[in-house]
């Protein structure tokens, strides 16, 4: 199995061989990056909004956890009427929808935990939402760095049984744009 980066001026996409791609734009990547920077001692997170175009996801922007979000060291949940908010607003000025959910871990717990699973199988039994495809984002919070982690979850169907497959695209440092000589020079 093949792991792909492929980076533009804007974002990154990531992709593993038969995967849905996600692209990320490289300001929710920081944003993301910042938050979780600056909360080293609990969980931090929140959602992720963008464009579905079929079963790929555009990530345009990360919230914060808000206000009211309950954090730990082994836990997390966000404000949820911030978040809603968030991308009422989101919406509005982008129409951005939400495509996805991200969180920090720093216990050194590199991988989505059975309680992520858990609450990932809720979000897709969810008669409110009609997801075929959805963005999760790990940032695992280390002494001297930050690690990225960026999976993506799908609805299969198998002989009428819908089954979440969840697959890590992207494990590594936080990737920064290409400097210098960009693809677009030249028009
Ligand atoms: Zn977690």
């Amino acid at each position: 199995m093949k792991n792909s980066l492929k980076s533009s001026p804007t974002s990154v996409s990531f992709q593993r061989e038969g995967s849905a791609v996600i692209s990320i734009t490289f300001s929710a990547l920081s944003a993301m990056r910042d938050f979780a920077r600056r909360s080293r001692d609990v969980e931090c997170g929140g959602i992720l909004v963008g464009h579905n175009k079929g079963r790929d996801i555009e990530v345009v922007a990360a919230s914060d956890p808000g206000p009211r979000a309950k954090q730990s060291a082994a836990h997390f949940l966000r404000d949820t009427e911030y978040c809603r908010e968030f991308l009422a607003r989101s919406y509005r000025d982008a129409g951005a929808d939400y495509v996805g959910e991200w969180h920090s871990h720093v216990v050194n717990l590199r991988q989505l935990s059975a309680g992520d699973l858990t609450t990932l199988a809720g979000i897709f039994i969810d008669p409110d939402y009609d997801f075929v495809s959805f963005a999760i984002v790990l940032v695992v919070v280390e002494e001297a760095d930050l690690e990225l982690l960026v999976y993506v979850a799908e609805i299969s169907r198998k002989r009428f049984r819908r089954r979440i497959a969840v697959t890590e695209l992207y494990r590594g440092r936080f990737p920064e744009p290409a400097s210098g000589v960009s693809d677009r020079d030249g028009l």
